[in-house]
């Protein structure tokens, strides 16, 4: 079945009766035995939920794992992974990570006694020289945020079958429309489902989806143990932002280029990082591992006030954290995503107060690129 038809016909696994198009929203923390001893499939929605598993299985099926579990966010699902490792574990992550996951690492995984390197994982030489004995995995994201950057994942794959680590990739930035690192070699995939799974800036999710049926099992049993599932509410959210995954990838992509192209040539930007634009140093290694580019641009201006100016004069495009929606929005990773990175880190990796992200949406791309002229025109 192609994909765009898994998006709306994927989860279709569930036994309602009364022929409802639209999954039914099954608001029940709990469901009643038949009989001693006997299961309708469902005991309580901690371990599975009727509206819950629809969307479960619908992920899995589009990253082509063999399961896939609903988180409350994003970070709920990054947290609980990290419930794979011990104290003494070391992992490898790449350097340009969402902020919230270095917070995670730094912090909480660290106090926990896990050991994390972060280093560019888009030069598999130094994740090769970080490993070491105690090493159980590399953490990519692909690509990065807010840079760009691109991790071959094939590649990496290999080194960890040689050195028997675990590869993740989170996939929230293209989405299994675009890239399927399971069929590239991940073991594990991560997304934010709050970004463009979800699509619509309504909904906190995110997800966990394996490979095979080992990885299910540990994954599972740290899920139903820690609990920080997605409502049934809130699956049906996703549910229903899936149906249009397809569409909405492609038209923002195809805005995003638009979008890029004109940044290029504005005096007052300095450099646009796309990796969709054939300038961009990661094009080819994008071509080959991805279908597309997606709809994330990180531009750099020509000073702090221009980025200053533009933030506060943008008027279709909104201020706001957050990606992947059909609302375009602007942020300030230095003040916003990043905000926690140490300043010398974040400098390092060109996250300076010029750096802006902008996530396209679905709105005409001539609009935004008026919104963008009228903000940038301010500062002459
Ligand atoms: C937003 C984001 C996260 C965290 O997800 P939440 O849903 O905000 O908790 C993780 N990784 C990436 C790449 C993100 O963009």
């Amino acid at each position: 079945m192609d994909f765009s038809t898994l998006c709306i016909h994927g989860g279709k696994c569930c036994c309602d009766t009364s022929g409802a198009v639209s999954v039914p929203i099954y608001q029940s923390a709990t469901f009643a035995h038949p009989a001693v001893g006997q299961s309708t499939g469902y005991d309580y929605s901690r371990l599975q939920n009727p509206t819950r598993e629809q969307l479960e299985v619908t992920v899995a099926k589009l990253e082509n794992g063999a399961d896939a579990m609903a988180f409350s966010s994003g970070m709920a699902a990054v947290a609980a992974l990290m419930e794979l490792f011990s104290p003494g574990d070391h992992i490898i992550a790449s350097d340009d990570l969402y902020g919230g996951s270095h917070r995670l690492l730094h912090s909480i995984s660290r106090k926990n006694g896990i050991a994390v390197d972060l280093v560019n994982t888009s030069d598999c030489s130094l994740i090769t020289s970080h490993i070491h004995p105690q090493t159980k995995a590399v953490l990519v994201e692909t690509p990065s945020n807010p840079m760009m950057q691109v991790t071959d994942i094939a590649a990496v794959s290999s080194i960890c079958r040689a050195h028997n680590l675990l590869l993740i990739v989170d996939n929230t930035f293209l989405t299994p429309y675009f890239q399927k690192p399971l069929l590239l070699g991940a073991d594990i995939v991560v997304h934010s489902g709050t970004k463009y799974l979800g699509g619509h800036n309504d909904t906190l999710a995110g997800f966990l989806v394996a490979k095979d049926a080992g990885l299910s099992e540990r994954l599972r049993y740290i899920y139903k143990t820690t609990g920080a599932c997605l409502s049934p509410f809130d699956s049906w959210l996703l549910i229903r932002g899936i149906k249009t995954l397809s569409v909405r990838m492609e038209r923002q992509q195809q805005s995003a280029l638009k979008i890029a192209e004109w940044l290029r040539t504005q005096k007052s930007i300095r450099a646009v990082h796309y990796a969709g634009l054939p300038s961009h140093p990661d094009y080819e290694i994008s071509k080959r591992q991805a279908s597309g580019f997606g709809a994330m641009i990180s531009f750099e201006v020509d000073g702090s006030e221009t980025a200053r100016r533009l933030l506060e004069h943008v008027s279709l495009i909104q201020y706001a954290e957050s990606l992947g929606g059909v609302e375009s929005l602007i942020t300030y990773p230095m003040l916003q995503t990043h905000a926690d990175v140490p300043a010398e880190e974040r400098e390092a990796k060109g996250i300076n107060e010029r750096l802006l992200r902008l996530s396209v949406g679905l709105e005409c791309a001539d609009d935004l690129i008026a919104d963008l002229n009228q903000a940038l025109g301010r500062n002459a």
